[in-house]
């Protein structure tokens, strides 16, 4: 992305969305702020001008209502000076999977996964045509662990990930980078609105450091950038033993074990 690009950032009116815009504006570019809160957004729009002297603009949107979310992709499919889009906003479901509302679990995969690919279906073609640019998607290590519970909100982030690093093989040859980024517990609203006490939870990322982190990755050119990750060697064997175990599938016949005994 060149220097003076925007940057769209969805989520943007708090949390890791908010700390992103920050830095992107410090960075010196100019940002266009997407969630649902307009006079949160209008707020930090202004703090960021008056500090910063970006230009900000703010385009509120629910990203589960479809004519709504429909408007942020009008914007990233025409609008040329955009290069890097952030798709951050998200929503966490924590419980048991037969407590949780049919509804409320459609409104999260809505929010964290079909708002997210339709976000970088509208940018993606674009940047590749121009053949520069990002998009950066907020996954979790909850995606990495059925073991922690939250067996929706994992899926999505699951998912967020296995886009990332297809898109990347996709994209990276085009020149555009695509950039996953798994973060552990932070300390948001994600949590309170969740309906989890925060005090609770002493051990939660602060979220200067989460994003300063992310940036490092960023600036690296990583695809999976895992802040709290601390053996950068245990991705890689996860990854190593991924590529072996596909390299052992053979389409056309079924495996030993699964051969009906005679
Ligand atoms: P947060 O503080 O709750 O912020 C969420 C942001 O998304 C807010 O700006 C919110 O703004 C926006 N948003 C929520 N629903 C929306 C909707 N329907 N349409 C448009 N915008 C919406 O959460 P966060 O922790 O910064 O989360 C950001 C991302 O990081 C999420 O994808 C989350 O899954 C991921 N993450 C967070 C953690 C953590 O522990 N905090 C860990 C791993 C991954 P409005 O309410 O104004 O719409």
């Amino acid at each position: 992305m060149t220097s003076h690009s925007t940057v769209l950032i969805t989520g943007a009116s708090t949390g890791i969305g908010a700390a992103y815009a920050e830095r992107f504006a410090r960075r010196g570019h100019s940002l266009v702020l997407v969630a649902r809160d307009k006079a949160r957004l209008e707020s930090l729009a202004a703090r960021l001008r008056a500090e910063t002297g970006a230009a900000v603009e703010v385009l509120p949107a629910d990203l589960t209502q479809p004519g709504e979310l429909a408007a942020v992709e009008a914007r990233l499919r025409e609008d040329a000076g955009i290069e890097t889009l952030i798709n951050n906003a998200g929503a966490a479901l924590l419980g048991n999977f037969v407590d949780q509302s049919t509804d409320d679990v459609a409104r999260l995969v809505a929010l964290n996964t079909t708002a997210l690919v339709r976000l970088a279906s509208a940018i993606a073609p674009r940047l590749a045509h121009a053949g520069k640019g990002a998009i950066v998607n907020i996954s979790s290590v909850v995606g990495l662990a059925p073991e922690f519970g939250a067996s929706v909100y994992g899926a999505t982030k699951a998912f967020v990930l296995f886009l990332s690093q297809g898109l990347s093989l996709e994209l990276a040859p085009k020149g555009v980078y695509v950039q996953a980024v798994l973060p552990a517990g932070t300390r948001t609203e994600i949590w309170e609105r969740a309906g989890v006490d925060v005090d609770a939870m002493p051990d939660l990322m602060g979220v200067d450091e989460l994003v300063d982190a992310a940036l490092v990755g960023f600036d690296r050119r990583e695809v999976v950038t895992i802040p709290p990750l601390h053996e950068a060697a245990r991705w890689d064997a996860l990854n190593a033993a991924r590529q072996t175990l596909i390299a052992d599938i053979r389409q056309a016949h079924v495996a030993e074990r699964y051969r009906p005994a005679a």
